[in-house]
């Protein structure tokens, strides 16, 4: 699979920085030696903003973002508009929809190509993929290895898991549920379920994703790793037997949005 667009510019920043790996140096400093002004203010509704100047172009992340991972990937995300969209705009804000990694048609036509490729860039820089790789190659997919990720490249888990979904070896497929409706989901090339189409309708009755929507439930860490039916997700052919295989489910919940994304994957 070729590199997008925002992962080939992301790679050569770095190349012409002459950085390995982004956690060793403050992104601060990533962001000013590229030539851009990097504040810190309250912004309503918005994570991020740009404003492109003549001279300078100033850069505005929210400081009252709660999760660093989520400050990093913002300014990541505007460090992006800034190597590759100068021409595309003047001033630009960013909004739920816009930092979103559910690139679905409605949102993609809403927000338009520019903050895919800005989702990419921030990507790559945050969680160069030699380097992610070298990280999870080792490892089987499991909740621990996304928390693992997360915490060595300083990023949410949410942006975590799909970088795991384009480039880990184990092939996963995520389903994001918001106020008890499935929005969205994607998978990994080589997963090869069929799913079950449920988009704008409650996640399955038997997922983990249910279990919060209708009791509040929240597994610990220890437990975040909750085994479901295949069928529970997934079309069963008439052949199949849901006793011969062994699924997963394993849920980022965030209750101040009352979103779940649900990551499954199939252990053999
Ligand atoms: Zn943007």
């Amino acid at each position: 699979m070729g590199l997008s667009k925002g992962a080939r510019v992301a790679q050569q920043m770095l190349g012409d920085c002459g950085i390995d790996d982004p956690t060793e140096i403050p992104i601060e400093l990533i962001v000013s030696g590229r030539g851009a002004t990097l504040r810190y203010e309250p912004l309503k509704n918005s994570d991020g903003r740009i404003v492109f100047g003549e001279k300078k172009s100033i850069i505005s992340v929210n400081s009252n973002l709660l999760f660093e991972g989520r400050r990093r990937f913002a300014t990541a995300h505007e460090l992006g508009h800034y190597e590759m969209h100068r021409d595309s705009f003047e001033v630009h804000n960013e909004n739920e929809s816009t930092l979103s990694w559910f690139d679905d048609k409605v949102n993609r036509s809403k927000k338009g190509i520019q903050e895919a490729e800005a989702n990419q860039f921030a990507s790559e820089l945050l969680m160069p993929s030699k380097v992610f790789l070298e990280e999870c190659s080792s490892y089987r997919f499991s909740p621990d290895l996304v928390r693992h990720l997360s915490d060595r490249f300083q990023t949410s888990r949410t942006s975590t898991v799909f970088k795991y979904m384009e480039l880990g070896s184990h092939p996963i497929c995520v389903f994001y549920c918001f106020n008890n409706k499935l929005r969205y989901w994607k998978k990994s090339d080589e997963f090869k379920n069929f799913i079950v189409d449920r988009i704008n309708l409650s996640p399955p009755e038997d997922s983990v994703a249910a279990e919060y929507f209708n009791e509040g439930k929240i597994y610990s860490k220890s437990q975040s790793k909750q085994q479901i039916w295949k069928s529970t997700w997934f079309d069963l052919k008439e052949w199949e037997d849901d006793m011969n295989y062994n699924f997963y489910e394993y849920c980022i919940v965030t209750p101040r949005h009352n979103t779940v994304i649900s990551v499954v994957w199939e252990e053999m």
